[in-house]
Parts: C-alpha cells; structure tokens; sequence
C-alpha cells in the first residue's frame, strides 16, 4: 500500500497535514523574501534619488522632462523638491536635479517581487542544471510533494524549459519524500 501512496501521490491524514503546513511555511518565506527585496530596494532608491552623484549633495529637487508636440523634448521645469510622486507611480521622464551643483540624472525605479514572482523564481531554478545554493538552502527541509505542489499554483507562468523537465520523481532526488 506504502509504495502505491508514494507513486500516486496520495498522502494519509497525517502526511497531508504536515504537506498543508509546509506548503503554509513555504509561502510565508516567499512573503517574507518578496518584503526583504522590498526594503532593499527602497533604500537604494532613496539612496540614489537623494543624494547627487557628482557632488554628494543632498539638496535634491524632482525635474521632468516637458514633452511638447509630436514627443519632442523641450526643457525641463521644477516640480518641487521632497516626494512630488506617490509611492506607486514614477513618471518615466522624471529626473533628479541637482541644486548645488546643477548635475541632472535619472531617477532610479525600484523594483518589485511578489510572493508569486520569487515562487516562480525558486520552482525555475530548481529544474535548473545550476541550481543556486541559496535555493536549495531555503528550500531544503521541505518536501519534495510540497514544492510540487507549489510548483501546480505557478505552473503557467514558469519557463517552459521548467514545465518540460519537471516532475515529482525529479523533486525527489533533490528533496526529501514525505513518504520516505
Ligand atoms: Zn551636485
């Protein structure tokens, strides 16, 4: 019966608690990846938007560029310093002008990772020949039937180099089995 459970992926009441709360725990690392990147990400761009490049200055002010007719650029004007922008929304000819020195440079865009984002970045790598340490190392304690499982809820948006060359019995050789 053992051996059926295992090639059909049918897990007693007792596996399938465990699996639920693996699954719960990987999505909470995911969550907690995805405000990780999140933090990094605003300091940087706090960082490069604030502080001129040329003389270190900090008198920072918001500029963007006028565009005039058909798309054509024609000088800039001052918006105000401090946050003009809402956090969601950077206009992509906005520019950092630099008041001490007059030095103008591109405001710096902060990226985003959702929790589904790193989910699909983990599942890819994985299937991946040169799977990164710090995958593997997050990942380690978990099932194989987890990480599957989690590979079902993402499954349309992975590479499709990753939904040909994955499989339960591949996840298996790289994690441990919740049958054993
Ligand atoms: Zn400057």
């Amino acid at each position: 019966m053992k051996i059926f459970r295992k090639i059909f992926n049918i897990p007693t009441k007792k596996q399938e608690i465990i699996l639920s709360q693996e699954y719960d725990k990987i999505l909470q690392i995911a969550e907690d990846e995805s405000s990780k990147h999140y933090n990094k990400e605003y300091e940087y761009e706090k960082r490069l938007n604030n502080i001129c490049p040329r003389c270190r200055a900090t008198n920072i002010v918001d500029k963007i560029a006028q565009v005039k007719g058909e798309g054509s650029i024609s000088g800039s004007f001052v918006l105000g310093s401090g946050s003009v922008y809402g956090s969601s929304s950077v206009d992509t000819n906005g520019v950092n002008h630099c008041n001490n020195c007059g030095h103008q440079w591109k405001k710096y865009q902060r990226s985003f990772l959702s929790k589904n984002d790193i989910l699909i970045d983990w599942v890819n790598d994985i299937v991946s020949l040169y799977t990164r340490d710090k995958t593997f190392d997050l990942l380690k304690d978990f099932s194989a039937e987890s990480i599957w499982k989690i590979y079902k809820t993402v499954s349309s948006q992975c590479y499709y180099s990753t939904r040909e060359n994955i499989s339960l019995s591949l996840l298996r050789k790289k994690f441990k089995s919740i049958y054993k």
